[in-house]
């Protein structure tokens, strides 16, 4: 477990505990193989704020993995399935706190064949990667003004929260793009904040100011009607909570219901997971992008590997890695060039942990964070929280 310290405070628009805090909290994950090599993995923090039930996940599948070849990993990523009951009941959750083994059981293969992940899966389709920038909510005026910061910065792509007020909405998209002018691209998230009507119009009045995508606008469990929005809005809409998963990616697309689909390298238990999910979409002729939980940089380094192999990568993808003060992999953080951080090009993820930065941020975890337990923001004093999930007409 270790935590390293943000140089903003990330909040999510879920009221989670563990969201709030001033530092990144992750897992990290070292399977060491009988002719030496160390693979390496991140596993996010799955339950509020407690990397220790992340732990109890991972040591509860211990004996699965002890002994086995790492080359056969998706023979096990399938037992692990069925004897943890996800084939029955379904991945999520647990599956995030495996993503960790899965990633070092690829960084394994890599290093036993002395490629990057991206060589052996077939590619490079690109040698660098690109992110978009996070403005919190806040008043218009001034997320026009940080957007313009990033821009300045280098990112072609601001991304905020909507599905508060919807006048707040949309003056808040006005602003921005009257800021930035016509090229940034600006990609809003509803978190299923709407009904199909509101979002609807919604939707419409927010054309007039050329939003790249809308993500998740309504319930993603309600497909029919996720798709009757993309038929009816002049907008592109992206899949985010509706293809968590392999399955939900498939459904998705079934249904007709996004023009792109958004993934996380943890869900449906890692990298496998996520590179399957991105073939369907491929196939489909849909575009994907990469979600983040917040990770660090071996994480990171599995989301570059991952962008590197897939064609249809070609959006500006989700991290807060530009948010972190340090690392705990050798050398420090990646660097950014404007929006862009590089494929790394080492075997296997591409990137080692430092030994001194691991123990270093691990002690710092136990010193500061897990001593002073995040809370639940309120949402009487918070007005980023007021929020309504299902929109109700008005009155
Ligand atoms: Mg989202």
């Amino acid at each position: 477990m270790v935590a390293v310290p943000q140089l903003r405070e990330y909040r999510s628009s879920w009221r989670r505990k563990g969201h709030g805090t001033s530092a990144q909290c992750s897992v990290l994950v070292e399977l060491l193989t009988d002719e030496g090599l160390i693979g390496i993995g991140e596993s996010p923090v799955v339950y509020a704020g407690h990397p220790e039930v992340t732990v109890a996940l991972l040591k509860g599948v211990e004996s699965l993995i002890l002994g086995r070849d790492p080359a056969e990993h998706d023979v096990l990523r399938h037992e692990i399935y069925a004897e943890t009951g996800m084939a029955h009941l379904g991945t999520q959750g647990l599956s995030w706190a495996l993503a960790g083994l899965d990633m070092a059981m690829w960084d394994i293969v890599g290093k036993v064949c002395g490629q990057p992940l991206h060589r052996i899966w077939g590619s490079p389709w690109r040698t660098a990667s690109t992110f978009y920038a996070d403005i919190p909510p806040a008043d218009p005026a001034q997320m026009a003004e940080e957007a313009v910061e990033w821009v300045k910065r280098g990112f072609r792509t601001l991304y905020f929260k909507v599905g508060f007020d919807p006048e707040m909405d949309i003056a808040r998209m006005a602003a921005v793009r009257s800021a930035v002018g016509a090229d940034p691209r600006i990609r809003v998230d509803a978190n299923q904040a709407w009904s199909p009507g509101a979002a609807k119009r919604i939707i419409s009045r927010m054309a007039e100011y050329q939003p790249e995508y809308i993500e998740q606008p309504v319930l993603a469990s309600n497909l029919e009607d996720m798709a009757a929005v993309r038929q009816s809005v002049p907008v592109p809409i992206l899949a985010h909570e509706a293809s968590l998963s392999v399955e939900g990616s498939l459904n998705v697309i079934k249904h007709q219901a996004a023009d792109a689909l958004q993934l996380d390298p943890r869900f449906d238990s890692g990298i496998s997971g996520a590179r399957l999910a991105a073939g369907i979409a491929e196939a489909a002729g849909l575009p994907v992008v990469t979600h983040t939980f917040g990770e660090l940089g071996v994480g990171t380094a599995a989301v570059l590997q991952l962008h590197a192999a897939h064609r249809n990568f070609i959006l500006d993808n989700q991290t807060y890695y530009w948010n972190l003060t340090d690392d705990v992999i050798r050398g420090g953080l990646l660097p950014f060039d404007g929006s862009a951080l590089q494929i790394p090009d080492g075997p296997g993820l591409g990137v080692e942990l430092d030994p001194d930065r691991v123990n270093h941020y691990a002690q710092f975890y136990e010193r500061e964070i897990a001593t002073q337990r995040p809370t639940v923001h309120s949402a009487a004093t918070e007005a980023h929280y007021e929020r309504r999930y299902i929109l109700r007409p008005r009155e």
